[in-house]
């Protein structure tokens, strides 16, 4: 009789995500235990030796390329290590509070050799935070059509201005990567993308308070400001499919969070079954990524069923747990709040369900 013997996990990996649960479990929530239940980030000595016991383990940036300092591991791998890595207080925002390395925004592997030198391997090294800034005060839902920030050319430098709004880690990063518009007339293959670095005259950070602790949010006014030529990521006026290429694999990461901070908050039968149909909706497309096949849907779909499981979940676990539910003594509270956000960034609930409608249509 023939019969299908696929889908077991490689001891391999399953090792490494043993390992990355024990992580957690002994070195990191031991310490968020004694540190303001709304801290952002660990404090900077426990944060440096958590790092270095990470780095000699072999736990360092996984996710990036090898060739640059990384683990090599593709997005299905990740997506199992980071349902592990968020399984903590302030893991859906800050897996692993960082100690597990950081990623730069993925597009810079779309830039030239100079540019990742420069930029990349820096950041993965030293775990830089970095920004990522596509929305602007008039809508994030269709970058698309909502991006009005501009970028002139005047000889060997670009001159930028506008306006990014929710701009995460926007006032702390060392370099991000902004999308302006520098040719009105053609609509989305008008939109070029350019690295920023701390400092440069012109570009300021306003943070904006939100329910959200981690990452805190700004507000970018970008007002004259000069960079090199050298910083125009990928070719002019490709910056929004060189972006949403990219995206797209990134949400299979972020959804492994959605799904290992609702595992962390509640085990109850329903939960249980709808977390089971969020990790194969993630594995599904993670697959599908890692083939190097077209995951555009996939991705909207894991991104929007786990968002919406996590909140259902974290809502039904506050409920079960009645006033211990919302006292910041347990992580409930804080996973409450957050959780909220996740149906909003990365694409709002509603775009996932236009993405999935038009390709059923299609
Ligand atoms: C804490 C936080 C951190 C963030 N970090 C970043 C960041 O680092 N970088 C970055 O670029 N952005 C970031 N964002 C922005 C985030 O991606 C946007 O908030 C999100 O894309 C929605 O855009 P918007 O807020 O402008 O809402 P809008 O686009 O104005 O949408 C408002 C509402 O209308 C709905 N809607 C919009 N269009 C349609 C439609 N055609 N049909 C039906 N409904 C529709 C949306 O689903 C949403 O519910 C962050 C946001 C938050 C809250």
């Amino acid at each position: 009789m023939t019969t299908f013997d696929g889908f077991r996990l490689p001891d391999e990996l399953l090792a490494l995500s043993a390992e990355v649960r024990r992580f957690v479990r002994d070195e990191i929530i031991p310490v968020e235990q004694r540190i303001d239940p709304d801290a952002a980030e660990l404090p900077a000595d426990d944060y440096r030796r958590l790092v270095a016991k990470t780095k000699a383990a072999g736990l360092w940036c996984l996710g990036a390329p090898e060739e640059y300092g990384g683990g090599g591991l593709g997005t299905f791998a990740m997506c199992l290590l980071l349902e592990e890595m968020s399984q903590h207080r302030m893991g859906l925002y800050n897996p692993g509070c960082g100690v597990f390395g950081r990623n730069p925004p993925p597009v810079i592997w779309g830039g030239t050799k100079a540019q990742i030198a420069r930029y990349a391997v820096p950041a993965l090294r030293e775990g830089y935070h970095t920004f990522f800034a596509i929305t602007e005060p008039s809508g994030g839902s269709d970058p698309a059509g909502a991006i009005q920030s501009r970028g002139e050319r005047r000889g060997d430098h670009w001159v930028l201005n506008g306006t990014k709004m929710f701009i995460s880690h926007a006032h702390e990063a060392e370099w991000g990567v902004v999308f302006v518009r520098t040719d009105r007339t053609k609509g989305r293959e008008g939109i070029s993308c350019f690295v920023v670095e701390k400092g440069t005259p012109g570009f300021t950070a306003r943070p904006i308070q939100t329910i959200r602790t981690v990452a805190v949010p700004n507000e970018v006014v970008l007002e004259d400001c000069t960079v090199p030529a050298e910083n125009l990521l990928g070719e002019e006026g490709r910056g929004l499919s060189l972006c949403l290429d990219l995206l797209t694999r990134l949400r299979f990461p972020y959804s492994a969070c959605n799904l290992g901070v609702a595992a962390a908050a509640q085990m109850l039968a329903d939960a249980e079954v709808e977390l089971r149909a969020a990790r194969w909706l993630i594995w599904d497309g993670a697959w599908k990524a890692d083939r190097g096949e077209d995951a555009r849907v996939e991705a909207s779909i894991a991104k929007l069923y786990s968002s919406e499981v996590l909140g259902r979940v974290i809502d039904g676990a506050v409920q079960i747990h009645g006033g211990y539910g919302v006292a910041k003594e347990f992580p409930l509270e804080r996973w409450y709040r957050e959780a909220r956000v996740r149906r909003i960034g990365e694409g709002p609930s509603e775009v996932h369900r236009m993405v999935i409608a038009r390709a059923l249509l299609r």
